[in-house]
Formats: C-alpha cells, sequence, structure tokens
C-alpha cells in the first residue's frame, strides 16, 4: 500500500506501481485522474527514468513524484558484450546487494531479451550456475519490469526496439508466479509499453501446479519447459524437482496446456555429452513427445563450474535431431549465444558472488 508512506521509508520502485496503484497515488496527492495517465505515458511510452523528465506535471507533483519513488532498483555492474556484438549481458546490483542479470541478443530482425525472475533459484539443477548458487529472493514485478525498460531504452537510441522477452535468466519464473505475470501484464497495456503477450516466453522447470494454472488463465504468453531427460532416473538426478512432478505428471500437464489453450509448448533440452544426447533417449523422447502439439529446442549444454558433464559435440547433436525429425517431432538446434561472455543462465552472477 502507497498510502501512509512517510519519508522515512524505503522509497518504492515506480515500476512496482500497476495502473490503479498509481491512479490512487495521483488522488491521494489531490491531483486529478488524467495526471496518472501522463506518468503512465511517461514511464512506459517515452522511457522516462527521473521525476525531472516529467515537465508535463506541475512542480509540486514532480517534486512529489521525486520524493515517493525510486525510478531505479538496478544498479549496472558488469557489461560485456560478445566478440561479435550481437550479445551484451549486464550484471545488476539490487539495492540489497544481490545481483541479478539479463542478456540482449541481436539477431537479424528480432532483438531478443533474457531476463530473470530470482536473484538465485531453489530448484537446484545440477548443471545449472544459478542453481548451483541457490534461492537469494523473488524479484518485484517492478524489478522485473526494469530489466525490459533498461534495454529498451538503450536500443531506443539506436532506433530499435525490443521484440521478444524471454524468461529464461536467473530463476524459476513459475516460483515467482504472481509478479511475473504482473511484470507481463504491466509491459502487455496498449497506453504504455504495448508488448504483446505473445512476444513473452516463460521457461519453467516443471511445476505442474502452475502449469495447470497458466493454462487456465489462457493467456498468449508462450510456454517452454526444461525437460533434458526422458526417464525419471535420470531427469531426477539433474533436476531435483522431477520427484515432486515426475515425466509423465508433467507430461500430461503439458498435454492439458496444449488442449485448454491450442498452443504449442516448447521442450528445452540440454544435450550433455554422454549424458542425454544418445539415439536411445532421443527415442524415448520421441515416444514421450507423440502426438503432442510441440517443438524441442536443442542446445548443447554450456559447461558450469560445479558440474563435470560437457556439451555435446555438434555430430552427436545432429544425430538426436535426426532421430527426432524422422519421429516427426519438430526440432531446432540452438548453438548458444553468447559463449564468450558466459550469457548462460546466471554464469556471470556466479563470478561477481552475488
Ligand atoms: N528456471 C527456468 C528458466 C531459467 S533457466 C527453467 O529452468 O526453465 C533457462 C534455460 O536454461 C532452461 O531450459 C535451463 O534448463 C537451461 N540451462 C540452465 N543451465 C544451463 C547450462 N549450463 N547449459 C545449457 N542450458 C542451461
Ligand atoms: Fe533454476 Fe532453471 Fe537453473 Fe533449474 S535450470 S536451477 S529451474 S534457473
Amino acid at each position: 500500500m502507497l498510502t501512509g508512506m512517510t519519508k522515512n521509508d524505503k522509497p518504492v520502485l515506480i515500476y512496482d506501481l500497476d495502473k490503479s496503484a498509481l491512479l490512487e497515488w495521483v488522488l491521494a496527492a489531490g491531483q486529478p485522474k488524467y495526471r496518472a495517465g501522463q506518468i503512465w505515458q511517461g514511464l512506459y511510452q517515452n522511457l522516462w527514468d527521473s521525476a525531472e523528465e516529467f515537465t508535463v506535471l506541475p512542480k509540486p507533483l514532480r517534486e512529489k513524484l521525486a520524493e515517493d519513488f525510486t525510478f531505479s532498483a538496478l544498479q549496472p555492474g558488469r557489461i560485456l558484450n560478445s566478440a561479435d556484438q550481437e550479445t551484451t549481458k549486464t550484471l545488476f546490483w539490487l539495492p540489497d546487494q544481490k545481483a541479478i542479470e539479463a542478456v540482449l541478443m541481436r539477431y537479424d530482425r528480432r532483438r531478443t531479451l533474457c531476463i530473470s525472475s530470482q536473484a538465485g533459484c531453489a530448484m537446484g539443477c545440477v548443471f545449472c550456475a544459478t542453481g548451483q548458487m541457490g534461492f537469494k529472493r523473488n524479484l518485484s514485478s517492478g524489478e522485473i519490469v526494469e530489466q525490459v525498460l533498461y534495454y529498451a531504452r538503450m536500443l531506443r537510441d539506436e532506433g530499435l526496439d525490443v521484440t521478444n522477452v524471454v524468461l529464461m535468466g536467473m530463476g524459476e519464473p513459475f516460483h515467482n508466479y504472481a509478479n511475473v505475470m504482473a511484470a507481463i501484464d504491466r509491459l502487455n497495456d496498449p497506453e504504455g509499453f504495448n508488448m504483446g503477450a505473445r512476444r513473452f516466453t516463460i521457461s519453467t522447470v516443471g511445476l505442474v501446479p502452475m502449469i495447470r494454472k497458466f493454462a487456465a488463465e489462457k493467456r498468449q504468453v508462450n510456454l517452454a519447459i526444461s525437460l533434458h531427460a526422458a526417464e525419471d532416473e535420470r531427469r531426477s538426478a539433474l533436476m531435483p524437482v522431477n520427484r515432486k512432478y515426475p515425466i509423465d505428471e508433467l507430461i500430461q500437464a503439458c498435454r492439458e496446456y496444449v488442449e485448454i489453450t491450442g498452443r504449442r509448448v516448447t521442450f528445452e533440452w540440454a544435450l550433455i555429452a554422454g549424458e542425454n544426447d544418445t539415439i536411445d533417449e532421443a527415442r524415448r523422447l520421441a515416444a514421450l513427445l507423440k502426438g503432442l502439439l510441440c517443438h524441442v529446442n536443442l542446445i548443447p549444454l554450456n559447461p558450469t563450474q560445479k558440474y563435470a558433464g560437457q556439451g555435446s559435440p555438434r555430430e552427436r547433436v545432429e544425430a538426436f535431431a535426426g532421430v527426432l525429425e524422422r519421429a516427426g517431432i519438430p526440432a531446432t538446434i540452438r548453438m548458444r549465444r553468447g559463449m564468450d561472455i558466459q550469457a548462460g543462465c546466471g554464469q556471470l552472477a556466479t563470478e561477481a558472488g552475488g
């Protein structure tokens, strides 16, 4: 709640406010309703990031804006550019000295952001740098939104915009469900940032109850599931969450999702040499996904400090993809972007000790 805020309170991050909370603040300040619309536009269309820029507002209101809110929770730390300049990774420090990361990937016609939903992650996937550091905390909706605004401002200076956002940075988005959805809703708003739901992709480790909840909401946001193994024993060893939500239950929830929404599910598969990259495993995967409206992304594992596994060599990746193709399962091989700048999930924050 914003009412009753005193100067001693920690300033509120302005991107944490939805439209109605902003309106409430404007009315509490004794100002007409339309001022809320002007502030919203300033934030999400003009991408203003300081109260001084709001010259459309009367001075006292501008001063109150500066007093009651902060316009940035993210302090950029290390910024790394890949050798080809197409991938930029930024480490951000949060006000409580936790670190998160967000990555910009430039393609021919797309600018895709990979953003974080949590500092650290509680899911403990053994191959993942974020999982290896454990859970720190959930990000607020505003902290998720600000990652997008940060890059949107950078791109705007080049006459470009953000075309896609994937929640594949640090953290498990479905473990911070409400804040992730609030952030997407805020960025969706046609009177504000106006980024369509179809341009967002949520990647989940496979929290079955949340997949069901997400399906029931019939959002147009894309859904990706990190599968990585087609047998429970192997998947549980790689991803402890599988002990709670085993493969059959997970795939069943995916089938229901497709039925309810009519939308395709993407499966992520990090190929680990000698572990989950065999022809047999590809056949098991093909059997598992038979008849399901889906797509498989194959990505050679990005090696991390605390896991001995290595990425599969190219010919293995191709052989694996070949099995899926022959079984009629659409699959794409994705070579990881920004390998030279450790653009893999959580790797930069691990280095910074955040
Ligand atoms: N927590 C969510 C989203 C963040 S992880 C999830 O797990 O889906 C984003 C993707 O990167 C997931 O598919 C995850 O399995 C994958 N990933 C994590 N560490 C990786 C690594 N070292 N190499 C390749 N992919 C990795
Ligand atoms: Fe968390 Fe995703 Fe990493 Fe697993 S892969 S530890 S769910 S961030």
